[in-house]
């Protein structure tokens, strides 16, 4: 079993669908380990968005993930970040699979709905940084 951070983006929130979305998790096998709702801060999201700190999309991306509240989970299931990866769809909902998360409830290369981990180095990064007691549960 992997363990993965997904994130329902700001845009989906606010179109409704975080409901639909957690459906498809657990429709596809997915445990959800931890979950809570939150609004970033700018700081917040600087520091989860790091690697991404030289693009030249950083400012519109901290943005806009700062622009609502987001719902923060870890996802358990085998492979579970390229699992959820590709439930997620590719980044820009145009090039996304048909029947993914992105194809489905996306907008546009920004607002796509949903962050996985795409690594497991990140996976680790990531979890942490939301769920810092995450070993004690
Ligand atoms: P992901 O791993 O599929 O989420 O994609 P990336 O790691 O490449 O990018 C992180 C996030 O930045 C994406 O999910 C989008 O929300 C945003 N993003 C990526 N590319 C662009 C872009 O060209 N323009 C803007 N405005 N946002 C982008």
């Amino acid at each position: 079993m992997e363990t993965t951070l997904a994130i329902i983006k700001p845009d989906a929130f606010l179109k409704g669908n975080v409901g639909a979305i957690i459906g498809m998790i657990e429709g596809n096998g997915f445990k959800i380990n931890a979950l809570k709702l939150l609004k970033l801060c700018k700081h917040e999201a600087e520091g989860f968005y790091y690697v991404h700190k030289e693009k030249p999309f950083f400012k519109d991306l901290i943005n806009f993930m700062t622009s609502g509240p987001i719902i923060v989970m870890v996802l358990k299931k085998n492979k579970a970040i390229e699992e959820w990866r590709k439930l997620m769809g590719a980044t820009d909902p145009k090039n996304a699979e048909k029947g993914t998360i992105r194809n489905l409830y996306g907008t546009n290369i920004e607002k796509n709905a949903v962050h996985g981990s795409d690594s497991k180095e990140n996976a680790l990064y990531e979890i942490s940084y939301f769920f810092p007691k995450i070993a004690l549960i």
